[in-house]
């Protein structure tokens, strides 16, 4: 074998039996073969398990796939390049032309965004309700064929609490599917309940460090198996070297998220006694609204707190400006803290009476807690607060 042939097939390594790595190897391979041409056309005809192109299958994601789906407390998974990737493909994947959706003005931009703009051109209509509206929710669900209720719990950024038996309930009945964007809550909150399909960002909690895009769906086997051919062609692929990150990250999942629900609470607390904030949303807090039912629905309350300002507008923007610690951009789930206020936050497609609905006011700031002190936190959202209130 002349070099320039065997640099394009260096000598393999196999471990010998019995020896094997504690981390999974990243299998940065796009390509995988059989041993010959009938194991290969076994393989395709779904014969025999294996992998081939990763488009459709890598072992790496496949571990990321199994865990997601064990934490979520469903059969299977499929994982995405980001969460609005897993979104916009499980959308795609489950609606056609002539189909309505039911969701809420509750919900992350982009998500909206997606309905309005994409799944529209292609026939399909959705309604927005506030996600409080039981009334519009039965009505919507009663008067005409829904495909599908798309939804979040807590919900962004005002941390609204979906009532998910009620919603899993009704929409069972109308024969919809239900489909839960968890990502706020984590892999390991709300599976009990009878939604059909979870979408997640893996870019938050999953990965915990904010170095790397992901997203995944989550569902009974069937569901996911219907999905497969829809995700192979559109292509939103999570690369096996993020996969890996991401597995790395999930390591330290559970320890971060409570220590991270820890300082929120204490931060909400703390803004909960000051007389600059007139409003808190906090899910954990018992003033919280729906307290008993976020502590029925769920095990740890999250780590996003919003708030509003005595001074509006201008106080929120001297707030956020104050603060050291905090960096200010969206996501959340980072070891960093993070805060958004009203004005990056943009809910542009909202109309006047909708932003009401929405809770969010020219006032307010949306906190993300990292992983940093708590008694850091709380001096530097201290000295925030004396800032924005003079
Ligand atoms: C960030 C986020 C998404 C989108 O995830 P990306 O990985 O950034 O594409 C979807 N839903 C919620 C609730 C999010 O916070």
């Amino acid at each position: 074998m002349k070099k320039p042939t065997r640099v394009n097939h260096p000598p393999p390594v196999e471990l010998p039996p019995g020896n094997r790595p504690l981390v999974a190897p990243i299998y940065q391979s796009v390509k995988f073969e059989f041993e010959d041409l009938s194991a290969t056309e076994q393989f395709l005809r779904g014969e025999r398990p294996g992998f081939f192109y990763t488009r459709s299958g890598n072992p790496t994601n496949r571990q990321l796939e199994r865990l997601l789906a064990e934490l979520q407390g469903r059969e299977d998974c499929l994982v995405t390049a980001s969460g609005i990737g897993a979104i916009a493909q499980a959308l795609l994947a489950l609606t056609k032309s002539g189909d309505h959706i039911l969701t809420f003005i509750e919900s992350y931009n982009p998500a909206r965004h997606l309905m309005r703009r994409l799944l529209a051109r292609f026939g399909v209509r959705h309604t927005l309700l506030s996600i409080a509206d039981t009334a519009g929710i039965e009505r919507v669900l009663g008067s005409e064929p829904v495909r599908l209720v798309y939804f979040e719990s807590p919900t962004n950024p005002i941390t609204r609490i979906a009532d998910i038996a009620a919603l899993t309930r009704a929409a069972r009945a109308a024969g919809a599917l239900t489909v839960m964007d968890n990502t706020f809550a984590g892999f390991h909150q709300h599976g009990e309940f009878e939604v059909d399909v979870f979408v997640h960002s893996l870019t938050k909690y999953a990965s915990g460090a904010g170095d790397v895009l992901g997203g995944a769906v989550i569902a009974r086997a069937e569901l996911i198996r219907a999905m497969h051919g829809d995700f192979g062609v559109l292509g939103g692929t999570l690369d096996p070297h993020a996969a890996f990150l991401i597995l790395r990250g999930l390591k330290s999942y559970f320890v971060r998220y409570r220590a991270q629900c820890a300082s929120a609470l204490a931060i909400a607390q703390l803004l909960a006694a000051h007389p600059a904030v007139t409003r808190v949303h906090y899910p954990g807090l018992p003033a919280h609204p729906q307290h008993a039912l976020a502590a029925r629905q769920m095990r740890d309350f999250g780590t996003i707190v919003s708030f509003d300002l005595e001074g509006g507008e201008p106080a929120s923007r001297r707030f956020a400006d104050a603060l050291e610690l905090f960096a200010l951009t969206p996501s959340l789930g980072s070891g960093e803290s993070l805060v958004v206020t009203a004005h990056i936050m943009g809910a542009r497609d909202l109309d006047a009476a909708q932003r009401a609905v929405s809770g969010v006011t020219p006032g307010t700031v949306r906190l993300s807690l990292g992983l940093e002190d708590v008694d850091d936190l709380i001096e530097d959202v201290t000295r925030a607060l004396a800032a924005a209130g003079s």
